[in-house]
């Protein structure tokens, strides 16, 4: 398995801390609203790397946390609390606000078919274990308090910056402005917080320093070093968290146990949309929600997801949503077609099949190429194999893809929706007949309400259930 590593700016081979199994991070959403479908692209891209390390024969554990609590809307430390600043404007508790973020996020998990990382974890669950290691970092000297806030002092270390390659002399030569004049240095940041700019910050606890709450990078160290300890696999995020969040993520967890903390660190790039990327502050804000209500399956936007490499730019469009719809929609016609001709899949597919199952895999395992895998599996649909054969080939490349193949119904063996569905699609058919494309866009609305999406295929409209 070969893993593009930030850290060394190079493809490597991945090479375990202990044989045979894999400790890998993921830093999770901050539940102050809905996660965009850029949000969601990392978390496609972190649910492919954890199919392709299981098919490479490793037992994976993989930690999420959710973050409900220390998020400012600046990574400087500066700004509101994302959590409190929700609340605030939609008049419900902060509490309310997390759980009511978190569910949608695992419901969106779900609909894209994302395996839920095996150990989920809350910050506001785990401030004894930040607290302990804030006290860690006090008394190796990493620390110091001004203004009521802990701060870590990034000139007790030798080596700040150095996942991002910040060059300091350039920041210390006045190039920044100092935001937080508490600041010794302006990319010291914050551990703990006891100076809210709330007087009714609802999120507090009780800490050596007082009352307050943690800056938002030291749960990611405290969460992953409980749950994989103190040097583990791989750390993942999207592209934005390389020059702060991670890196001072590395700064505080390594000050803290004086050697390397993780080995390899993998990044997703942006989800763009027209206005450049795709933020929660600025532009159009897509959600699943929006896709699903416009008749998507959540599935074509995690087919649109594979066909751009993760380390690559990936610009959304409705277009290229749709032509990733019709992809994923002939690839269901096909796997129904095949289902009809053979009852089950060959247990033992023959060479030219497993030719194809080897290359997919080999895609994968070189740093997660899925367009190549991608069109190894249109190839293998194209040439002469049984069908049988056929579909073990995709059923295996579909425990990675995750388009849900093996729930397609076999062509011609069911018929979805009931007498009055049958009805509506008649009665659209009629319409589009007699051009009356308002009527028949009006039926296809109705069905949708209903649970239904109506596909045209050449052999005429059928109904799909709307997952
Ligand atoms: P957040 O919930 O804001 O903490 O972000 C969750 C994850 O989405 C982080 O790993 C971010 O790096 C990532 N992310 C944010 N914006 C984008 C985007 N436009 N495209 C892809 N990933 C993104
Ligand atoms: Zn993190």
């Amino acid at each position: 398995m070969k893993l593009y590593n930030t850290m060394s700016r190079s493809i490597e081979e991945f090479v375990p801390i202990e044989n045979g199994k894999v400790s890998m991070y993921c830093c999770g959403p901050t539940v102050y609203n809905y996660a965009h479908i850029g949000n969601l692209r990392t978390y496609i891209f972190e649910d492919l790397l954890h199919r392709t390390l299981q098919r490479a024969g490793y037992s994976v554990t993989h930690v999420m946390n959710i973050t409900d609590v220390g998020h400012l809307t600046g990574d400087g430390d500066d700004g509101e609390d994302k959590m409190e600043k929700s609340a605030r404007e939609t008049g419900r508790s902060v509490w309310d606000i997390a759980k009511f973020y978190t569910d949608a996020f695992f419901s969106d998990e779900k609909d894209l078919n994302i395996i839920r990382p095996g150990i989920v974890c809350r910050a506001t669950d785990h401030i004894q274990d930040m607290i302990a290691l804030i006290k860690r970092l006090e008394e190796g000297g990493h620390t110091y308090t001004s203004g009521g806030n802990v701060y870590f002092s990034i000139d007790s270390i030798d080596d700040y910056g150095k996942l991002a390659r910040l060059n300091l002399d350039d920041l210390k030569s006045g190039a920044r402005i100092v935001v937080d004049s508490n600041k010794k240095n302006p990319k010291d940041f914050v551990l703990w917080f006891t100076n809210s700019k709330f007087k009714d910050q609802a999120m507090m606890w009780d800490s050596p320093w007082g009352r307050g709450y943690p800056g938002w990078h030291i749960e990611c160290s405290a969460m992953s070093m409980k749950y994989l300890g103190e040097h583990f696999d791989i750390h993942c995020g999207g592209i934005d968290a390389i020059p702060v969040h991670h890196t001072n993520e590395i700064a505080q967890s390594e000050a803290a146990t004086g050697h390397t903390w993780v080995n390899y660190w993998c990044h997703g790039e942006f989800l763009l949309n027209d206005s450049g990327k795709m933020s929660k502050s600025s532009g159009e804000f897509l959600t699943l929600s929006v896709l699903k209500d416009k008749g998507y399956d959540a599935l074509d936007y995690r087919y649109f997801c594979l066909t751009g490499h993760y380390r690559s730019q990936l610009k959304f469009s409705y277009e290229a949503l749709d032509h990733a719809r019709s992809a994923r929609r002939s690839l269901v016609d096909k796997v129904s077609e095949l289902k009809r001709e053979a009852a089950a899949p060959s247990a033992a597919p023959g060479e030219k099949a497993k030719g194809y199952m080897d290359a997919f895999d080999s895609a994968m395992e070189n740093d997660l190429s899925s367009p190549q895998a991608l069109s190894q599996l249109w190839l293998m649909l194209k040439e002469d194999i049984p069908a049988a054969d056929k579909l073990a080939a995709i059923y295996h490349m579909d425990t990675i893809l995750g388009l849900r193949l093996d729930e397609v119904e076999a062509a011609g063996s069911e018929r979805i929706g009931g007498e009055d569905e049958e009805r509506l699609l008649e009665e659209r058919t009629a319409a589009k007949k007699a051009k009356d494309y308002k009527r028949a866009d009006e039926i296809r609305a109705e069905l949708l309400e209903r649970g239904f999406i109506v596909r045209d295929t050449p052999a005429g409209p059928i109904l799909e259930r709307r997952v």
